[in-house]
């Protein structure tokens, strides 16, 4: 397998085109056309990771964060970003990062820390809009099947547990050819036809288009096709930020802070009071969720579990809600086991290593 091809499962898992508009989530550094030997799984790149890779036999370093966030300007080995590059590039070892597209897609990295905390009916905190478009196209009755299935296999039609869902409605097409038309049904130069048709309709998601557009016209019989496309104003509810779910048992507060330490590895809490007495609700977002304490409450979070709030931010709770600062590394170091448990379900014959160096730059003493 080459190196590109491992990017490609990854962003089966997780699309590309889900990252944030700041975020520099693809291929860092290294050749897509290598072979791979091995792959070391990490959360953070370093140069550390990088000699841990080499001493592993892995020539490709997946990361969660990437290592090069803003462009570089220079690379002369002057900060760690640069090292770790320089390193990296002379020790043969690419560098890919799965980052906001992985917190965004729906099996990413919070419904794995709700999973972790064993919250139950897992949904999305805030669903994304604008990703998903509908395709309405018209096509004679012979031949619905065959773009319906076309569609599907191209990958629309699937919305939540369901796949190879379509609308289907009859009516009459009309067209008349010209001179220079080649047309399936009537002549070139011909009179008025007037055909029995299908208007097919599909959803997919939005970075679809084109293979979904490719395949209509692949197995559309006619040398126009009438379609239209829509980008709909739907929420998406398999993409987004965070994820919110319930304890099968409600805990007290006080209970819930023990519980949330024994399920994952964490030593610290920064926490704030709240005045419910019971705990079943339980929102989650890996890494730095501060942005969502609003909607964590409007959900009726009785607890909102994520990392990096600021003094001011930890008020906007308001007693309603417990909110809770785990620390970043902490809140996504689970993230290594979700990218390591899909590939290895994708790969047999690469050797597929999880980093064992604890990148958190931050000590609790
Ligand atoms: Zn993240
Ligand atoms: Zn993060």
């Amino acid at each position: 397998m080459k190196i590109s091809d491992i990017c490609k499962l990854v962003e089966d898992f997780a699309s590309s085109a889900y990252q944030e508009s700041y975020d520099n989530a693809r291929l860092i550094c290294g050749n897509p056309q290598a072979e791979v030997l091995g792959v070391l799984i990490t959360l953070d790149c370093t140069e550390e990771v990088i000699e841990e890779a080499v001493e592993k036999g892995c020539n490709l370093v997946i990361a969660h964060h990437p290592i090069v966030f803003k462009g570089l300007k220079s690379l002369t080995g002057a900060n760690y970003v640069e090292r770790t590059v320089i390193k990296a590039i002379q020790k043969n070892v690419a560098i890919y990062a799965v980052h906001t597209n992985l917190d965004n897609v729906y099996y990413g990295v919070s419904h794995n820390l709700a999973t972790r905390l064993g919250l139950q009916n897992v949904r999305i905190l805030q669903p994304k809009a604008h990703t998903l478009e509908k395709l309405v196209v018209f096509c004679p009755l012979s031949h619905s099947l065959q773009v319906r299935e076309a569609l599907h296999a191209a990958g629309a039609g699937q919305i939540g547990n369901y796949k190879n869902c379509s609308f289907r409605s009859k009516g009459l097409g009309t067209f008349q050819p010209n001179e220079q038309a080649n047309p399936f049904i009537g002549q070139a130069g011909g009179g008025l036809e007037e055909v029995e048709e299908e208007r097919i309709e599909v959803i997919y998601p939005a970075h679809l288009q084109a293979q979904v557009l490719a395949a209509m016209r692949a197995a559309h019989p006619y040398e126009e096709v009438a379609y239209y496309v829509h980008r709909l104003e739907n929420y998406n509810q398999e993409v987004g930020s965070g994820a919110i779910g319930e304890l099968e048992n409600a805990l007290p507060p006080v209970d819930f802070l023990q519980y949330v330490k024994n399920k994952l590895p964490v030593s610290v809490i920064r926490y704030t009071h709240t005045h419910k007495t019971q705990i079943r609700r339980v929102a989650v977002c890996g890494g730095s969720g501060a942005f969502l304490i609003h909607t964590a409450r409007r959900q009726g979070a009785d607890a909102y579990i994520t990392a990096d709030v600021k003094y001011h931010e930890f008020f906007d709770a308001e007693g309603e809600m417990m909110l809770l600062d785990i620390g970043h590394y902490e809140s996504e170091v689970h993230t290594k086991e979700l990218i390591y448990a899909y590939l290895s379900s994708k790969i047999r014959n690469i050797a597929l290593c999880i980093s064992e160096i604890s990148t958190n730059p931050i000590n609790y003493f």
